[in-house]
């Protein structure tokens, strides 16, 4: 696509989002959020992605620039592009090589259109060397938020699982503003390999390049953290910005509904607002598990009793399409809740829905954008981490926060990819009824509601103007267009 190199002072930013929508989403708001103050946004994406920018693009908000996904050169059937749809371990690798042959079609775009900034996802670990080439600044976009971030590299650093016995102890996250436990067992598998592992050298190298990045955005607003947005950059040193809840930037019905969604649909053409208009406030669960996780069908079952059980009203995404053999529902499942639950298996609008005054709590998988989502919306959660840096996603919102109660997942699976091969469900329906009961009935679902409410509305302050991400991405606009002056 053809494009005028930066010949006024207009602040030029190209963004180069990870193809999977957990972090392709919040980095087009990010992107609208810099067009509406006044830069020029370009994406820079591969054709079978393209679509989930189109919304923005049609409203002249952001543009876009091609490149190839090197699906073949990887050993990827032709039509992977994006990681929602690996479902094996050694797809996973495929991908991780894929996204590694991109950068010197990178380099060529930036040579020609000399941007001012690069916004690159963080697993884009060679990004800031290539813009360096230029002489381009890299910001760096990890899609989590402070609390995870300096939990994570307080383990790299002081690897304090390593003095545990056994999986199940639990040991101190060291150097954190709070006192956090874990086992071993919810960590992520990288900090337990050994130095020389291909796995760790990526990891070693992508906290390189954030270092040498001329700084980190996140999507986080200073009151869910403080402690921990002081801590990452007074600690650990790092520049950063925070200036979300990002997904707060959709306005429209239209926009929020369309967020992530590969075809055009409105508001109007999904019946679960419709259903959920039918309902009483703060009476229906919503769960769902993000853009990655298919769990087994033994898992999809006891989610379905434990659901049943509950006797509360839920919408549940599920990840299956018609054609899949229905054995993961109960017999006569779907005829026993008729008017009391709804299945979606298809995407589903989340912002809209979490916002609707009929949902009660969110069963959640913990990833950081659905967390943000539900305190946004003021909803209390019940907390489901599988895998990344869920495990401490949850801490932040069962201990530091108490807006949600866990429902006991206790082990990290090595990628999204291995829970659709599980053969034994590693949360079982009692527990689900359990939580579901909890934090929908009684005082302390009132209690967790209000704190949670209280939260959401701390998140829509920081966004309006004068508000802690309001400002702090002025800060950021502010020093771009210092750079592009100097
Ligand atoms: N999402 C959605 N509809 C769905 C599933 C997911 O809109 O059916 C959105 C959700 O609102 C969030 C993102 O996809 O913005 C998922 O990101 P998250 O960090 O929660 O999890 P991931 O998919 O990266 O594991």
């Amino acid at each position: 696509m053809a494009m005028e190199t930066n010949s006024c002072q207009q602040l030029q930013i190209f963004f180069l989002p990870y193809m999977a929508r957990g972090h392709s989403i919040p980095l087009i708001d990010i992107a609208k959020l810099f067009s509406s103050r006044g830069a020029r946004c370009t994406i820079v994406t591969t054709p079978l992605n393209a679509p989930l920018f189109s919304k923005a693009i049609q409203k002249g908000e952001i543009e876009l620039v091609l490149i190839k996904f090197p699906s073949t050169e990887a050993g990827l059937p032709q039509d992977c592009e994006s990681a929602d749809l690996i479902r094996t371990q050694d797809t996973v690798e495929k991908f991780i090589k894929a996204t590694f042959l991109l950068a010197p079609q990178l380099g060529k775009v930036l040579d020609e259109h000399r941007p001012h900034c690069l916004v690159a996802d963080a697993f884009f670990t060679w990004a800031t060397d290539v813009a360096a080439k230029f002489g381009i600044p890299r910001l760096c976009f990890h899609g989590i938020g402070f609390f995870p971030l300096c939990a994570s590299l307080s383990v790299m650093m002081y690897q304090p699982h390593t003095k545990s016995s056994s999986d199940s102890e639990s040991f101190v996250i060291p150097n954190l503003p709070d006192e956090i436990k874990m086992p071993r067992s919810q960590l992520p598998v990288f900090p337990n390999l050994d130095g020389e592992s291909e796995f760790m050298k990526i990891v070693k190298v992508s906290i390189e390049s954030e270092e040498r990045s001329y700084g980190v955005i996140v999507n986080s607003f200073y009151e869910l953290e403080p402690a921990y947005a002081d801590h990452y950059r007074k600690v650990f040193g790092r520049k950063a910005w925070h200036i979300g809840p990002v997904s707060l930037c959709n306005e429209a019905a239209e926009d929020k509904a369309e967020r992530g969604s590969i075809e055009i649909s409105t508001a109007e053409k999904h019946e679960c607002l419709k259903w959920l208009d039918t309902k009483k406030p703060h009476s229906v669960m919503y769960v769902s598990f993000g853009s990655l996780i298919q769990f087994a069908d033994c898992q999809l079952l006891e989610i379905a009793m434990g659901l049943e059980a509950s006797g509360q009203d839920f919408v549940w995404v599920v990840k299956k399409e018609e054609k899949d053999v229905e054995n993961w529902l109960p017999e006569g499942f779907e005829k026993r809740m008729e008017g009391k639950g709804l299945i979606i298996r298809d995407w589903a609008p989340q912002v809209l829905i979490l916002e609707h005054e009929a949902i009660g709590a969110f069963v959640t998988h913990c990833g950081w954008n659905s967390i943000l989502e539900g305190v946004s919306a003021g909803v209390p959660m019940i907390t489901w981490p599988v895998f990344g840096e869920q495990f401490y996603n949850e801490k932040l919102v069962t201990e530091i926060h108490r807006i949600g109660v866990p429902v006991g997942s206790e082990k990290w699976v090595l990628s999204f990819a291995d829970v659709s091969a599980e053969t034994e469900a590693s949360v079982r329906r009692e527990a689900i009824e359990e939580a579901v009961i909890r934090i929908m009935v009684g005082d302390e679902a009132v209690e967790i509601r209000s704190r949670v409410k209280e939260l959401g509305e701390k998140a829509r302050r920081a966004v309006e103007e004068g508000g802690s991400s309001f400002l702090d991405l002025s800060a950021l606009v502010g020093e771009l267009n210092h750079l592009l002056e100097a």
